[in-house]
């Protein structure tokens, strides 16, 4: 087992788990599926894919340098984090793929990342193989092909020298407006979120134990993995979300935290009694973020899993995580998403860029050391993104005279109609309040008169319904008349990405 060469001063992503090798070296670091690595098997295939990915051609390795990328298109499985870690052990980012990716947008991927290889799944191997643009030299599948070549790599420190300021990840953003961009990740600002979750919610100690169920190509869904295993605890990785198998893993792993997002708890409670026979106890923390948690859902959550342990997160692929709102402020803030984690700072913008009065909704920016380090290839995008050292979130928000910061929506899916402006998010909140309503959105539908008509998309909770007049009248007695949704349509089923963010335009689009 190795630590890293050169006596820099850097951190990188790998450091954590390379110091719990040494303080533990048998202990089980990630289980999947049945199958474990101990933290000394763990660095040694770190090291294995190091050396694999520097090695030149001619001694069997895949010959990359310094600053390239290599593409990864996996579920989550037990060899995500170590491939991810070994090729930014020798300075090569991981350029990241969605598992149900489509054959363009993974072409493209490679293609703008400029990758020669492709690590892959074995189930998606074959579409990869069909979907991959010349430029890829290399797919490795996971399994016995990559079995046997990083069996042949050295397990000597890698001889490359890395700094904490080399980008160790490329995950994509997902392109709601224009074309996937590749999101820059150091490892610096990543090493900086483990120690802010560590400090935030209490639960990554070594002898904590996590459970990462989000998906480990998106920004969020890798920390998830990564950080219960930098600080030497232990991690278990599901391979899909399945609300059962959750439960049934926090009980039998005695997991000490979970990171749900909002339809993962909406999972839970379409479960209905049947969740009760699963023993939560261990939990210190529950943690959600990546989409807005429904005010209405937070108490539910607090009456399951007990007070004192829902934390809800803001942030994005650029920021990393922004702010907490901790669990003494779930019910005193409403709609919150906290306080800035430290050494954050956040301030809320007019449409010139200057900073509002407190209370008044614009657009938040963050500054802070775990900032992206820009758009793979995209100056100017970079640049428009940032204003100085701030980055534009994209976010509309305000803060209250705590400090506290409230999401608004989108600016994107901020809807006008007859010429005012409506956030879904608050009709949203309202629709959600009836018990008859498991998952509810708002967008606005072109309309000759109004020019965008409020237009609810809701999903009923099993054997239950209500009528639209008596929704109509819950946001008549709440809302601005121009507020309340002009039409009301029942589906089976919201349209979301794999994280659980609802695909707004696709209702847009089929509306
Ligand atoms: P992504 O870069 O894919 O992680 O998406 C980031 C976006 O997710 C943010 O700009 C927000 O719009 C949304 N988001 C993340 N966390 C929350 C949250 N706790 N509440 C509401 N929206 C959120």
């Amino acid at each position: 087992m190795t630590i890293r060469a050169g006596g820099s001063r850097s951190i990188l992503i790998a450091d954590g788990i390379r110091s719990a090798a040494f303080r533990t070296p048998s202990k089980v670091a990630i289980t999947e599926s049945g199958r474990s690595l101990t933290y000394t098997a763990l660095v040694e295939r770190i090291d294995r894919v190091a050396n694999l990915t520097h090695a030149p051609a001619a001694d069997g390795g895949l010959g990359l340098a310094k600053g390239e990328y290599a593409a990864i298109q996996c579920r989550n499985r037990l060899e995500y984090l170590e491939i991810v870690a070994g090729l930014s052990s020798a300075g090569v980012g991981a350029a990241q793929i969605g598992p149900a990716a489509a054959p363009p947008e993974l072409r493209f991927i490679c293609e703008d990342s400029r990758a020669r290889v492709l690590f892959v799944d074995p189930e998606l191997a074959e579409a990869a193989r069909a979907a991959v643009p010349p430029s890829v030299e290399r797919v490795i599948v996971v399994g016995p092909e990559y079995e046997s070549l990083i069996a042949r790599a050295a397990t000597t420190p890698c001889p490359v020298e890395v700094t904490e300021h080399d980008i160790f990840s490329l995950p994509y953003t997902s392109g709601a407006t224009g074309r996937p961009k590749g999101v820059k990740l150091a490892h610096r600002g990543r090493v900086l979120a483990c120690y802010a979750m560590a400090s935030e919610h209490g639960c990554y100690g070594p002898d904590d134990r996590a459970v990462a169920t989000t998906p480990m190509f998106h920004g969020a869904g890798f920390l998830m993995a990564l950080v219960p295993v930098f600080f030497g605890g232990a991690v278990e990785i599901m391979p899909r979300f399945d609300i059962e198998r959750l439960l049934a893993t926090i009980e039998s792993f005695q997991a000490t935290s979970a990171y749900m997002v909002p339809t993962h708890f909406a999972a839970l409670f379409a479960l209905g009694t049947k969740a009760d026979r699963y023993r939560l106890g261990t939990l210190k923390s529950v943690i959600s973020g990546t989409a807005p948690l429904a005010q209405a859902m937070k108490a539910r959550i607090i009456e399951r899993f007990g007070e004192g342990k829902l934390y809800e997160r803001y942030g994005t692929t650029e920021t990393n995580i922004a702010t907490v709102l901790r669990p003494n402020d779930q019910l005193r803030k409403i709609a919150c998403v906290g306080l800035p984690l430290p050494a954050t700072h956040v301030q809320v913008l007019d449409d010139d860029g200057w900073p509002v009065e407190r209370g008044e909704v614009g657009e938040l920016a963050v500054a802070s050391p775990y900032l992206f380090a820009g758009y793979h290839n995209l100056p100017e995008q970079t640049a428009r993104a940032m204003r100085g050292d701030w980055f534009v979130t994209g976010d509309l928000a305000r803060q209250d005279d705590e400090g506290y910061v409230y999401l608004v929506d989108r600016k994107n899916d901020m809807i006008i109609s007859g010429g005012e402006n409506v956030y879904p998010r608050e009709v949203e909140e309202i629709l959600l309040e009836h018990p008859a309503i498991a998952e509810a959105a708002v967008v606005g539908l072109r309309h000759e008169y109004w020019g965008e008509a409020v237009t609810a998309f809701i999903v009923l909770r099993a054997g239950m319904n209500v009528a639209a007049d008596e929704l109509a009248q819950a946001c008549r007695a709440r809302l601005a008349p121009y507020k309340v949704p002009k039409s009301i349509r029942v589906v089976g089923a919201l349209p979301r990405n794999s994280m659980g963010k609802i695909l707004r335009r696709s209702l847009r689009d089929a509306g």
